[in-house]
């Protein structure tokens, strides 16, 4: 009797990832997801807690994945290993603070480390050459290849045809005519295989699958090191930085102003956390603040989180301001006016 052969499919949520995982499965190969959170996920976030995204569905797209495939799904915290990752990328980042070229090498070794630990065979993932101008080039498969320690264990099935053969395909665990040779930006392939495997509803991320190759993102965080005087993050850290409205008035301390009802209520979780402000006399948002204040710094932050409530117009609005110690103030404010604000305090 033939050998049962087991692939791990490293698996985002996007369609690329969920048809390599199918070609694979439909060989008679018993596939097993992972799915690596690094903390830096779009998956189920900010459209979770935002009033406005109500009404898309706010589904897993990784479990969802392997619900459609009906495989089991491995989703694994990675948060504290990933650090070294965004920090010190040997590779470099892309167009924002997005490591990616590091960031496959990590997750493939990780994915490696799973294999050998759990029995598997080999690993796939739904790489295409030329997809992204960074991590996904003809040059740069063999080096996650080689950097991760997987090797000719790696098999990418939606552009093998285009790479040297993978051990799977050499030993004949799978059919490598079966397998894809899709390259280039162009979705058209994956779309058509897509349709021809009968999904229609699978996620569309737009540009990456993490905050990471996000500019504003990027920017809220590089501003983070900068003023904490060292490239460093905890959880906390880079979950609120997904939430809410920046600005930086002062270079000692920034403002994270709730937009709406949701994020008002997600921040209000951090609030024995951080020093925080919320209008009294009218409807307005909750505001943290991260640093260190004097009363004057408070008396400006007041006047700015005036600005952004209801009371916007008014003469006066009272802000109720607790300090980290518990000890409570109510500030009698005049709103800032919008053009005090200048451009670069916001982040
Ligand atoms: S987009 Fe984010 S998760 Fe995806 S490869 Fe790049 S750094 Fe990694």
């Amino acid at each position: 009797m033939t050998q049962t052969r087991k692939a791990a499919a490293l698996i985002s949520g996007g369609l690329d990832s969920l048809l390599a995982a199918k070609a694979i499965l439909d060989q008679g190969i018993h596939v097993e997801g992972i799915n690596f959170f690094t903390g830096f996920c779009v998956e189920g976030h900010t459209h979770a807690i935002r009033k406005k995204d109500r009404a898309k569905p706010k589904r897993n797209n990784a479990l969802w994945v392997a619900e459609q495939l009906g495989i089991k799904l491995h989703i694994i915290d990675i948060i504290e290993e990933y650090k070294d990752v965004v920090i010190n990328p040997k590779h470099g980042y892309g167009a924002n603070l997005n490591p990616c070229l590091d960031c496959k090498i990590f997750m493939v070794h990780k994915a490696n480390e799973w294999i050998e630990k759990n029995g598997f065979d080999f690993i796939i993932t739904g790489e295409v050459i030329g997809q992204r101008p960074k991590s996904q080039r003809k040059d740069t498969m063999p080096v996650i290849a080689k950097e991760s320690g997987a090797n000719e264990l790696l098999l990418r099935p939606l552009c093998a045809k285009n790479l040297p053969p993978s051990k799977p395909e050499l030993e004949g665990w799978v059919d490598r005519e079966k397998l894809y040779g899709f390259e280039g930006r162009t979705r058209k392939p994956q779309m058509a295989l897509a349709a021809e495997f009968g999904f229609d509803d699978y996620a569309q991320p737009a540009g990456g699958c993490c905050f990471l190759t996000d500019k504003q993102y990027s920017q809220k965080l590089a501003d983070l090191w900068k003023a904490s005087g060292s490239k460093r993050y905890e959880l906390d850290d880079i979950m609120l930085l997904k939430v809410g409205r920046h600005l930086r008035p002062r270079p000692h301390f920034k403002m994270i102003i709730g937009r709406e009802d949701g994020e008002n209520k997600f921040l209000h979780g951090y609030r024995k956390q951080y020093t925080h402000l919320f209008t009294a006399s009218h409807k307005g948002p909750l505001v943290l603040i991260d640093g260190e204040t004097t009363a004057e710094d408070l008396d400006l932050a007041a006047q700015i989180t005036a600005r952004f409530s209801q009371g916007r117009d008014a003469d006066k609005v009272e802000v109720e301001v607790q300090l980290l110690n518990g000890s409570k103030q109510t500030l009698r404010v005049r709103p800032i006016a919008g053009e005090a604000i200048p451009r670069d305090w916001y982040l």
